[in-house]
């Protein structure tokens, strides 16, 4: 029987960074792909992060010369009301924080490519590195002994053992199930059809450059990514609980939309394909280890809560997988009490960062694009908030400028209640994140303005707030941890 060290089950982004990784470890590494290549069995493309300079930087300059690449330097928000007029659009560009976080100005510079592209060049440094590829190669089952997975079976009757395997066969993960890590996600997987699009290169640089669009509306959020010359709409829904809702219905709702037609046919664009893939999108990845071996990427439910970005994802876990086989063959234990380092080691990492809001990020989606009642009463006060932008203050000529102003001010108050709830109950979650030290630094803008509290010094003045103010206490309280959660909607 064949053996390696380590086995990689998929030649997605998770499986091909496992295997880079492991290879340049000097570990003898295989990887199947059940494509004829990777990327084959892929929805068409995807929008990378600015945080890949940091992370994947080679990555990232290599993808900015793939044929699809499309530079990202803006997200445009299109709101849509509940008689599908469009309401609102407006960009938001980095500010120069965003702009200095990495050299050349890259801190708000993202990229689009199609996975074509983008798969079969990871799946090259995995093999420049030493790994050996097989493809049109399905993993069928997980081969368990002593308690322990030891290795694959394939379906051309192959049994291949492994001293560790890594699981990176996607969302719907064969190999999660046949070892008996799970049979199905428990809450929290979407399905995200998408329609992709042709269209004209030189229209597309002139009507929407280099941006991402996303549509919101009271129906469910859509996201529109665009590519060197061509672009596509997808939409999620999370199966379990909006089965009834068919998210094939919600792309066709947008493209139906007059503001969505126009941008088509300003641009030429032709529809080519109609896709469908699953998406874990859930509050917390499930347990990611067994004995023998560990689970990459959507196998692992590793996509980001907020906003479905998973690549960077699954190439982090993979890289860290990757090295804790290394770590684990070098002390000759992969055992399941072994691998448990896997799940300390990305916990520690900004990927488990990504995740400690996951039920703050799931809720909040829950219940306002998900939420069609609640968003159609959202999406008047963001327009509300809207006109009191200067610019649409000043042009606004209905009356006396401060007059219009007080209107829509007052107008804005009169909505705040009915937002103040979801706001309390899903805004303000989010408060535990923010770092001590700005806390402070808002109480010391304010304390100036409050000539009786002025006169203490700050420890003073920081230790009378923490008493009149529980909620505070814990950012400054100087005993407390940088970041020190704060009880749920606390502030
Ligand atoms: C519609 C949609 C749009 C998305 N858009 C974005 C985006 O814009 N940006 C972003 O960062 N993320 C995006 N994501 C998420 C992203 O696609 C995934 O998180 C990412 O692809 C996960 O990588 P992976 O390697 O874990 O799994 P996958 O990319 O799913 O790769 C798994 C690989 O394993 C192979 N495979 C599966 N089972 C077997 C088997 N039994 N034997 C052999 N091979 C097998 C598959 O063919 C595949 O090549 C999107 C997801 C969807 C569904």
């Amino acid at each position: 029987m064949e053996k390696w060290d380590v086995v990689v089950v998929g030649g997605g982004p998770g499986g091909s960074y496992a295997a880079k990784t492991a290879a340049e470890k000097g570990l003898k590494t295989v990887f199947f792909e059940r494509g004829r290549k990777p990327g084959e069995k892929n929805s068409s493309g995807c929008g990378l992060g600015q945080r890949w300079w940091k992370d994947f930087p080679v990555e990232m300059e290599a993808v900015t010369h793939m044929p699809s690449y499309r530079k990202c330097e803006m997200v445009v928000i299109n709101l849509v009301d509940e008689h599908d007029r469009l309401r609102y659009r407006s960009g938001t560009t980095g500010s120069d924080l965003c702009a200095a976080r990495f050299p050349q100005g890259r801190g708000m510079i993202g990229a689009s490519v199609y996975r074509k592209d983008l798969d079969p060049y990871l799946a090259g440094l995995a093999t420049g590195a030493g790994a050996e590829l097989r493809n049109s190669t399905l993993v069928t089952e997980a081969v368990i002994e002593g308690g322990k997975v030891t290795g694959v079976k394939t379906e051309k009757g192959e049994k291949i053992a492994a001293e560790v395997v890594i699981a990176a066969d996607g969302a719907m993960s064969t190999m999660a199930r046949t070892s008996g890590m799970r049979n199905r996600w428990e809450g929290g997987c979407t399905l995200a059809p998408q329609l992709d699009f042709s269209c004209d290169e030189q229209k597309l640089d002139d009507v929407i450059g280099n941006a991402e669009w996303v549509w919101f509306g009271p129906f469910y959020g859509a996201y529109q990514v665009n590519f060197r010359d061509g672009f596509h709409l997808g939409a999620g829904t999370w199966v379990d609980e909006y089965w009834d809702t068919n998210p094939k219905d919600i792309v066709r709702k947008v493209f139906n939309f007059p503001a969505f037609q126009a941008m088509c046919r300003a641009v030429d664009a032709k529809p080519r394909e109609f896709q469908a893939h699953l998406l874990p999108w859930l509050k917390k990845p499930p347990k990611t280890y067994t004995g023998g071996m560990m689970l990459v990427g959507d196998a692992a439910g590793f996509p980001c809560p907020l906003e479905g970005e998973g690549i960077w994802h699954a190439m982090m876990s993979g890289r860290i997988a990757g090295e804790t086989a290394a770590w684990a063959i070098s002390k000759g234990d992969a055992s399941e009490t072994a691998l448990r380092e896997y799940e300390r080691r990305w916990k520690a990492s900004d990927l488990g960062k990504e995740h400690e809001f996951g039920q703050e990020f799931v809720d909040l989606w829950h219940n306002s694009i998900f939420d069609p009642e609640s968003m159609v009463k959202q999406i008047q006060i963001m327009l509300e908030f809207s006109m009191l932008h200067p610019f649409s203050v000043v042009f606004d000529w209905g009356d006396a400028h401060i007059d219009c102003f007080n209107q829509h001010l007052g107008h804005m108050l009169d909505l705040v209640p009915e937002f103040g709830d979801f706001g309390k109950k899903y805004i303000a979650p989010l408060g535990r994140g923010i770092w001590p030290e700005n806390v402070k630094r808002i109480l010391s803008m304010v304390k100036p303005r409050i000539p009786v509290l002025n006169r203490l010094s700050d420890e003073r003045f920081f230790k009378v707030v923490a008493r009149l103010s529980r909620g505070l206490a814990p950012y400054l309280d100087p005993g407390a941890k940088q970041q020190a959660p704060l009880p749920r909607g606390s502030l």
